[in-house]
């Protein structure tokens, strides 16, 4: 690594690139890195022109996107009176 600031997973199945700033713990970079699976990029878009996904993990927009949406449907099933399908059986 080199100044570039993306790390893309190539192995098979992933195909993902990681934002290092900030490196998230989820990410598993180490991994990555001693797996011999990563490749370094300068930008995001460089990354996913060469065919990587965005990391779910690297966006601070996604976290609070999805706790926004689960909120919705706790919403709508308390207002369902169904919030029994969250508990186990
Ligand atoms: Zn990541």
């Amino acid at each position: 690594m080199n100044g570039e600031q993306y790390l893309a997973d190539t192995s098979p199945g992933k195909r993902e690139v990681h934002d290092l700033d900030p490196e998230m713990e989820e990410c598993h970079i180490d991994d990555i890195v001693s797996a011999g699976n990563a490749e370094p990029f300068r930008s995001q878009s460089d990354a996913n022109a060469a065919g990587f996904d965005d990391c779910r993990n690297s966006s601070d927009h996604v976290a609070p996107r999805v706790s926004e949406r689960m909120k919705q449907i706790g919403g709508a099933l308390i207002n369902s009176h169904r919030m029994n399908a969250w508990r186990v059986p």
